[in-house]
């Protein structure tokens, strides 16, 4: 047992998990009161009569493979939501320990917080320094009670990549203390490496990535942990032992075939160069005021209107992000990077 179990829930690192039945496919299976048919109209390869594996062991591998990681540091969840969840379970007990976050940031780790009873401490980004980590203040505000930092890079909403040296640097200092979580939702739309090669050496250093965003597997929900083998094994504990449908299964393993890959490369590409072409053609309307600079798929926009972007973008049929509730992003849209079609049919509306 290393510092990990030390920091997290003495119950969790304590508790005893759900004995599933057994997994073993060679034998027949009258051992967990399945119905021995497949549904009428059941396409499936393995029958949904029959429970899923409990962190399926070729998707584990496959997402190891894709992420540069061995299976030990792996666990899928139903997205990085999941993951997200339990982290905060597992390491926050309530009315007792906090989270650390950077806003404007994404919104689910002061939920998961919130729900777990953690306080959430908070450590603006430095706006006016194209919104970086405040590096001394987060150390001085990692009291001992916080467990988790979670840290966004690319960051939602506001686009830019963190500075790799500083979360490294911010880790380092908090060995035997706490977990810094890197969530690297929108790493594939940046020009930038992930900090998944540094998790070997790092036991505190947690990785998120999922498949929601640059592989267009929203719908399929399969996010993943990439940390150390004690933190995985520790989450295993408490993830439901059939979180990962059958039908998720079997789809991601044939979206992520090297065909696919390569379309979602070519995708990629296409978005990054709609992201700067957009970029330009909002720096010249009128009622920009601001924009920044994106490593993500959308973009952060301050405006004079916001109220009137938002409804004639409706009128056009589109939805933006409306982000103003957030600290630190005044009167800011967040636009997601759509087909050509679509981001034409933005910038019209909102000429
Ligand atoms: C979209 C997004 C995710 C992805 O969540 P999933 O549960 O994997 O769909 C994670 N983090 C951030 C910052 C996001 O914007």
């Amino acid at each position: 047992m290393s510092w990990i179990s030390e920091i997290a829930r003495p119950d969790i690192v304590a508790l005893k998990p759900y004995e599933h039945a057994s997994w073993e496919p060679p034998l027949e299976r009258l051992h967990a009161n399945e119905l021995p048919w497949r549904a009428v109209g059941d396409s499936t390869d393995a029958g949904l009569n029959r429970y899923p594996e409990p962190q399926p062991r070729e998707l584990v591998s496959r997402l190891a493979a894709l992420y540069g990681a061995e299976p030990s540091q792996v666990l899928v969840g139903r997205g990085s939501d999941e993951a997200i969840d339990l982290l905060a379970r597992c390491f926050c007990r309530a009315g007792q320990d906090a989270v650390l976050i950077c806003p404007p940031t994404f919104g689910m780790y002061a939920v998961a917080a919130r729900i777990q009873g953690a306080e959430v401490v908070s450590v603006p980004l430095r706006v006016e320094a194209g919104f970086s980590l405040d590096e001394d203040e987060i150390l001085r505000q990692c009291t001992p009670n916080v467990k988790l930092v979670f840290l966004c890079s690319p960051n939602n909403p506001t686009g830019n990549l963190l500075d790799e040296q500083t979360i490294l640097r911010i880790a380092a200092r908090l060995e035997g203390r706490a977990l810094v979580v890197v969530d690297e939702a929108y790493v594939e739309f940046a020009a930038a490496d992930s900090l998944i090669k540094h998790v070997g050496r790092l036991p505190q250093l947690a990785v998120m990535r999922t498949l929601s965003k640059s592989h267009g597997l929203a719908g399929a929900r399969c996010g993943t942990l990439i940390a150390n083998p004690e933190i995985i094994a520790l989450l295993r504990k408490v993830i439901p032992p059939y979180a990962i449908t059958q039908m998720t299964v079997e789809a991601v393993l044939k979206l992520l075939e090297a065909p696919q890959l390569a379309v979602m490369h070519s995708r990629i590409t296409a978005i990054r160069s709609e992201r700067e072409r957009v970029s330009q053609a909002l720096q010249s309307l009128p009622g920009v005021k601001r924009l920044w600079r994106s490593d993500a798929n959308f973009v952060l926009v301050e405006l004079a209107d916001p109220e009137a972007a938002i409804r004639n973008a409706r009128a056009a049929n589109l939805l933006i992000r409306d982000v103003r509730a957030q600290a630190g992003v005044g009167r800011t849209v967040r636009i997601s990077i759509g087909t050509p079609e679509q981001n034409d049919r933005l910038l019209e509306s909102l000429r």
